[in-house]
């Protein structure tokens, strides 16, 4: 007999989930509180311009190889491999960096910085690769049943790796780098996870060799967004049935387990099974309601920054600049020191920006240009108001004019500004942090929250909060975790 799976949220994770499932056999239905799917990776339009809502580019593509060879389905979408992967942008330096995946050219690029710069960057990608394969199968792709069975799992990581797991990133690089500007920029990787540099463990400069060696960063042919574009019209085949606007807050169960979740209206959602696609921490402690997850215990955690957002639309073409661009200072140490806690005033921040009709030329009419700008920005927790929103966006469009000599504020015909509260009203981001929990060492793994519920059998949850973490590859590896869970606890509906 079909067992019934409702998903909870369609973003990546659960999107590729129910790909995952529909194909296993089980009849899938989602239910979504925006009004399109995608989540986090959306799409805005507006008179005639479209921008990427959130993210611009991946690593690790053959993870979606492995969802669509999985789900028996060609690829959804096709790649555009960056090259360069970006330009990075100093203050009061008139010249930007080219991010090259190709050593030499690369090395050529910091030449009048960081001499010898070939033989050290390839030594550095070497030990970071090693770290990167030595855990890619061990940790991240593997579910754990206990703290016991992870903590078990991590002794299967060679010795050599441990001293990287108790100095930091920035160590790493002052390890292996002179200048200022490499170590720098090898190190912003650390934000993303959710702590600055000198917070994270060296563990993570991984992550410089799954950008500059394994897989490079990625694009999509046509925009991002074709990538639930081409899973959502996989699902519609399928007869997988979406529903926007609802919202669950509360649950009902019975003596087997959940038995039905319910919305702000009232509608209750039954299914013989439910993957949470939700904040996996938050969605425990707002609808589950546990202890463990109450608003204190949340504000205790570590979480990753929050966005303040900025879409353009320009009247002309953009002038000097790449595909991919950050705009960095001199005051490094200081600035992410601050970065984390600063409720008052964001001085002079760093930001990325991203041209968007320059892969994707309908993102914008003849003639024009989509522009998107990402400032990482302190947390609901820190910073509760935003009034000061436009003002802030202001002064990024300013000082972007002044660094590139083109007049962002004068050519623009249309502007979005997001900040923090939108986004969590939006998806429902936990004080509108943009990739959720942080990766702290005793934020991950087993210590991550779980992909199966603590006490309901027939409750899982998938996406950037749960195992393995955030990023879009990642949450397609959850999706497969929480498939594997599900098949080991209910059986394996259709035997491939
Ligand atoms: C500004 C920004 C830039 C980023 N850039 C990149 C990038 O360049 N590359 C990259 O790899 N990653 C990037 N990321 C991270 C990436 O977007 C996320 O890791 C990933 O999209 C998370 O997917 P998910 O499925 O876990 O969650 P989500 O996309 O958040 O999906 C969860 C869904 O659940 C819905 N939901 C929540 N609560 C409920 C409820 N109670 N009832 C019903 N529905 C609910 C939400 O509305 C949402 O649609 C970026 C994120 C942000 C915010």
């Amino acid at each position: 007999m079909k067992k019934k799976v409702l998903i909870i949220g369609t973003g990546l994770a659960g999107l590729s989930t129910a790909l995952r499932l529909s194909t296993d056999g089980y009849e899938v239905e989602m239910i979504e509180k925006y009004h399109r799917p995608g989540g986090r990776l959306n799409l805005l339009e507006k008179n005639g311009f479209k921008f990427d809502m959130a993210p611009t580019f991946f690593s690790m593509s053959y993870e979606f190889k492995e969802l669509a060879e999985y789900c028996r389905m060609p690829m959804p979408f096709e790649f555009v491999e960056l090259d360069p992967l970006y330009a990075v942008h100093f203050e009061g330096d008139s010249r930007s960096y080219l991010i090259y995946k190709n050593l030499k050219k690369l090395a050529a690029e910091f030449q009048s910085v960081e001499p010898d710069m070939e033989r050290k960057v390839a030594r550095f990608l070497k030990a970071a690769g090693e770290i990167f394969h030595d855990t890619e199968n061990i940790v991240i792709k593997q579910n754990f049943d206990s703290l016991f069975s992870y903590l078990l799992q991590l002794t299967r990581v060679p010795i050599k790796h441990g001293p990287k797991m108790f100095y930091s990133m920035w160590r790493e690089m002052e390890k292996n780098f002179d200048s200022f500007e490499v170590k720098v920029i090898f190190s912003l990787v650390g934000f993303f996870l959710g702590a600055t540099p000198f917070d994270t463990p060296a563990v993570y400069s991984m992550l410089n060799y799954t950008e500059l060696v394994h897989d490079g960063y990625h694009n999509v042919k046509g925009g991002m967004y074709k990538i639930v574009e081409g899973m959502v019209a996989e699902l519609d085949k399928r007869g997988v049935k979406m529903h926007f606007g609802v919202e669950v807050d509360r649950f009902e169960k019975n003596h087997s387990g959940i038995s039905a979740f319910v919305d702000k209206t009232g509608k209750r959602w039954d299914a013989d099974l439910f993957v949470v696609n939700a904040d996996a921490a938050s969605f425990r402690g707002q609808v589950m309601g546990r202890p463990k997850f109450s608003p204190e215990k949340l504000d205790s955690k570590k979480w990753t920054l929050a966005p303040l957002t900025i879409y353009l639309g320009l009247d002309t073409k953009v002038k000097n600049m790449y595909h991919h661009n950050y705009f960095l200072r001199r005051n490094f140490k200081e600035y992410a020191h601050k970065i984390f806690k600063n409720s008052i005033k964001l001085d002079k921040p760093y930001y990325y920006v991203n041209i968007q009709s320059m892969h994707n030329p309908d993102y914008a009419p003849e003639g024009k240009e989509s522009v998107f700008i990402l400032c990482p920005v302190p947390d609901l927790r820190y910073k509760s108001d935003w009034s000061d929103a436009e003002e802030i966006a202001d002064a990024i469009v300013k000082d972007m004019g002044e660094r590139t000599g083109f007049d962002f504020a004068a050519h623009t015909e249309t502007r979005i500004v997001y900040h923090p509260k939108h986004w969590e009203s939006m998806f429902n981001l936990y004080r509108g942090s943009g990739l959720g929990l942080a990766h702290d060492l005793n934020q991950v793994g087993g210590f991550r929250p779980a992909n199966k519920d603590e006490e309901f059998n027939n409750l899982y949850y998938t996406g950037a909060s749960t195992i393995p973490g955030t990023g879009l590859p990642m949450t397609v590896i959850s999706s497969r975790l929480v498939t594997e869970r599900i098949h080991k606890d209910h059986g394996h509906l259709s035997k491939k």
